[in-house]
């Protein structure tokens, strides 16, 4: 998760970070990504059954009950393991996780055990009522998909009427004094959207946007239908970086992030580089603390029958289940050589990203995209843009020191 905004455009210092400790326990929400001891942030899929038929869904999920789902109690149970243990997030996703009857109580009892909660969902269950009914149970956030303006969102959704439905749960949500945001995912079928979320943003007045790229997963596999070439994506997240600098030229300090493609953090760099090169080296060392991938590390999964995943994408790959084992003890195991691999991987990467200047600041990227393009865990991530030329040169010392 790169943090735009605040890096391009905010003034956000090491010596801002530094002030909390750099310690999970101590760091406000928004600089977690930061933190030396990297406990997870864990998405928690609380039901797989959703509402939607979504084109990219990493679920595969349908309107249609899934059997041997965590329990009440064994959700109350996992929260106990994930307070215990110290993450500081419980992301509850699904499916649709408000398709879920005792979502709120569970997410209430989260609140209760000091985890900031936030949500993940399609929106269009979030009725005045329940966006009072979130507040109530202290959710920090509520982070709402939207893939396009009206046709292409419910095209891309797979229910007329979707986006609609959507914006009206973004707008009780805000009426009800709750967080709320916008997740839009970037692919083929989308990416003349981009200038309209912005505008959406804008007219609306939604404090935070996250730009999700696509991970090769369940409906979102690797096909021509779905995938961009890199440099249509190099473009696009160039034109995020212009929408973002025009907002804050109007004076709107909105939150925009980019997620889950960590090429962004050195092209973000590169960009600063020919513009402010103080203000370059500095965003590098907060790059470096960012670290790049966390999958297996600073982000971690847990289904909605109680498999461990090192992120929501690799549900091919399960650590364990905390129905026998407590979240943290499954964590911290690395007798799974996969695990042990993300938790260590320099030296596992193959090919560019072996040898790329970026590494501490990318960590080899995504391996689900690598696995999904060429069956090799370790291989190059497809998705990254940067040339050859701009990965080998060598990094300026000041940047590193
Ligand atoms: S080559 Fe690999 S490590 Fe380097 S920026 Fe691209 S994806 Fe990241």
């Amino acid at each position: 998760m790169l943090d735009i905004a605040r890096l391009l455009c905010g003034n956000l210092s090491t010596g801002e970070v530094l002030r909390h400790g750099r310690q999970t326990a101590t760091m406000p929400s928004e600089l977690l990504r930061f933190s030396q001891d990297k406990k997870p942030v864990v998405v928690w899929n609380t039901s797989r059954r959703c509402n939607l038929h979504c084109v990219h869904c990493y679920t595969e999920s349908k309107d249609k009950v899934y059997p041997n789902e965590l329990s009440h109690q064994e959700g109350v149970a996992l929260i106990d393991q994930l307070a215990d243990f110290g993450s500081p997030v419980l992301l509850l996703s699904g499916g649709e996780p408000l398709y879920r009857p005792d979502v709120l109580e569970l997410a209430g009892y989260a609140a209760g055990r000091g985890l900031r909660v936030v949500i993940s969902t399609n929106g269009t269950m979030i009725t005045r009522e329940k966006a009072f009914q979130i507040k109530e149970a202290k959710v920090s956030y509520v982070g709402v998909s939207l893939d396009g303006i009206g046709p292409v969102h419910d095209r891309f959704r797979g229910v007329k009427g979707a986006f609609e439905k959507s914006l009206q749960g973004i707008r009780n949500c805000q009426e009800a004094g709750v967080k709320v945001g916008l997740r839009f995912t970037i692919t083929r079928q989308n990416r003349d959207q981009i200038e309209g979320i912005f505008r959406l943003v804008e007219e609306e007045k939604i404090p935070r946007v996250c730009f999700y790229h696509l991970v090769y997963a369940g409906r979102g596999k690797h096909t021509a239908r779905i995938v961009m070439e890199p440099k249509e994506t190099r473009s696009l997240v160039d034109l995020i970086f212009q929408k973002t600098r025009e907002l804050y030229q109007k004076g709107l300090e909105t939150e925009v992030l980019t997620v889950d493609n960590h090429a962004d953090a050195p092209h973000l760099y590169m960009t600063l580089l020919k513009e402010d090169p103080a203000r370059a080296e500095e965003v590098y060392k907060l790059l470096l603390w960012n670290g790049g991938n966390n999958s297996g590390i600073a982000i971690g999964c847990v289904d909605e029958q109680g498999f461990v995943h090192p992120d929501q994408f690799w549900r091919s790959h399960s650590l364990g289940n905390v129905r026998e084992r407590p979240f943290g003890d499954i964590w911290r195991d690395t007798s799974d050589p996969l695990m042990a691999g993300l938790k260590d991987r320099k030296a596992l990467l193959e090919g560019r990203c072996s040898t790329c200047r970026f590494l501490e600041i990318c960590n080899g990227n995504f391996r689900v995209r690598a696995e999904a393009a060429s069956g090799r865990v370790w291989a190059p991530d497809p998705a990254c843009y940067l040339t050859d030329q701009e990965i080998n040169a060598p990094v300026p010392v000041e940047a590193v020191a």
